[in-house]
């Protein structure tokens, strides 16, 4: 009877959870039993069960206890206790980790990692990944990969904007593995190298040893997987590796800037097998989080920073990390050769030249064109191709390259969803005219100053 209730919790959660929360953590989990207020119920695996219990296990209680009709303690179990490595699995949040039994990766101990695979980045460990509400649930499943591989999430698709990390936790999961098991077969690889190896190997009629070097690991680590995009060969290629390695029970974890349903002429196929794992976002941290990393990355390089430059800097930068990492490390730069303090005072100045470092909005680019050119932004994000209306989209698209942090395919998005060649198309254009065009010159240098943008920002 019980058990029937506990099909009405399931029906309450499901309309007070997204779909995707609900399908991976609350259908999949049964009951077990309830007695003396306490409900049990069974996970299919440690990994959801730590999940449970550290995200929902309030909002089942409440729920329960509103249908039971009586208080209630929720108790999650793990299917069968016989997996090995499931059974010391604990997640997750950065709090926990010091306390969890599970070997932890650290700075020190991936000495390991540096004789296995010089293609990790050292600093990219889980040790130095700080854990925010952005950022959880990828953290907790690229764990649950290390730990054990091949089973619950393959692949891990991990997703998420530039500078948020994908790359760091992606790797992490490598010196992890290595760490668990030193003679785990880890590799790492962009897509761009994949790419340029598969082109190598057809030049040079190796096409078995690319295909052995590929197949050959336990975990494969595949990077920036958006740039499959167009690529039909490489598609097909990948297409082939992704199942040899997935039939043979070994783990992938991909990274993208975007889902797998978002990145354009990805062939349906490979789409459907990206998304068959798991997939897991990083958003944009929050203010705390921001200030964690901040404190975390300073107390690495042995720097004090008073909380207030803290919160400073993190107020600034607010959607890169890498961004915000390198305010931090300019800072620590300025305040060593100038001798100055570690104060708001003596350091905003420094990191807010001209809005040196701060980031500027797509929203705002389109404003500010759309003053200076006189053009709306409706009309830069039509497909018009009057004169004025197409030379103003091309001067924002520059300029959005500019002062932001977007992608081609993104910077298209912003007008309207224009392919990225006509963006790489536009900028070429005005860097042209900058230097033919003393009019347009000025006209962008306008623009530049009210968007404070450095005119010696990368491009
Ligand atoms: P992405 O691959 O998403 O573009 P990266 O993984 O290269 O981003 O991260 C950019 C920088 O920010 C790296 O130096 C990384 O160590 C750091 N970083 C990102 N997320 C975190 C985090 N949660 N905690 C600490 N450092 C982070
Ligand atoms: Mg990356």
């Amino acid at each position: 009877m019980r058990e029937e209730s506990w099909g009405k919790v399931q029906s309450s959660l499901k309309k007070n959870l997204s779909k995707p929360s609900y399908e991976t953590w609350i259908r999949p989990t049964q009951f077990s039993s309830f007695e003396n207020g306490e409900l049990t119920l069974i996970a299919p695996n440690s990994f959801s069960s730590a999940w449970l219990r550290n995200n929902y296990s309030q909002t089942i209680q409440e729920t329960a206890e509103e249908i039971f009709g009586e208080p209630v303690t929720v108790n999650v179990k793990v299917k069968e206790a016989s997996e090995t490595s499931d059974a010391s699995f604990t997640s997750s949040s950065s709090k926990s980790s010091s306390a969890s039994p599970v070997k932890r990766s650290s700075d020190e101990s991936s000495n390991l990692s540096k004789k296995s695979s010089p293609l990790l980045n050292l600093r990219y460990v889980f040790n130095r990944f700080v854990v925010g509400p952005n950022s959880r649930m990828a953290h907790a499943a690229a764990m649950a990969v290390a730990e054990a591989p091949g089973r619950e999430f393959n692949p891990l698709f991990i997703c998420g904007g530039v500078g948020l990390g994908k790359t760091h936790l992606m790797q992490a999961v490598g010196h992890y593995r290595m760490e668990i098991d030193p003679a785990a077969k880890v590799s790492y690889v962009s897509t761009e190298t994949f790419t340029n190896d598969l082109i190598l190997a057809i030049r040079q009629d190796r096409m078995q040893s690319f295909r052995d070097k590929y197949r050959a690991a336990d975990l494969i680590l595949v990077d920036d997987i958006q740039f499959l995009e167009g690529k039909e060969y490489t598609q097909e290629e990948f297409f082939h590796t992704f199942n040899a390695l997935h039939d043979a029970g070994s783990q992938i974890v991909l990274a993208s800037d975007r889902p797998p349903s978002q990145i354009p002429r990805l062939q349906e196929r490979l789409m459907s097998r990206f998304s068959m794992g798991l997939i897991a976002d990083i958003q944009a941290p929050d203010l705390e989080t921001r200030m964690a990393i901040l404190q975390k990355k300073a107390e690495q390089e042995r720097v004090g920073l008073p909380r207030d430059l803290i919160h400073f800097i993190a107020g600034r930068f607010t959607s890169n990390i890498r961004e915000l990492e390198g305010a931090l490390t300019r800072a620590i730069a300025f305040a060593s050769i100038t001798g100055l303090p570690m104060t708001v005072e003596s350091i905003a100045p420094m990191l807010d030249p001209n809005g040196q470092g701060v980031e500027v909005t797509p929203r705002q680019v389109l404003e500010k064109v759309s003053e200076v050119f006189q053009v709306t932004s409706d009309e830069m994000k039509s497909a018009s191709r009057r004169r004025p209306v197409s030379q103003a989209r091309q001067v924002g698209m520059y300029l959005m390259r500019q002062g932001t942090n977007l992608s081609l395919p993104r910077i298209g998005d912003a007008f309207g969803g224009k392919d990225h060649t006509t963006v790489m198309y536009a900028i070429e254009q005005v860097e042209k005219k900058l230097s033919s065009d003393p009019q347009m010159a000025s006209q962008v240098q306008k623009i530049r100053d009210l968007l404070q943008i450095d005119s010696r920002s990368k491009l």
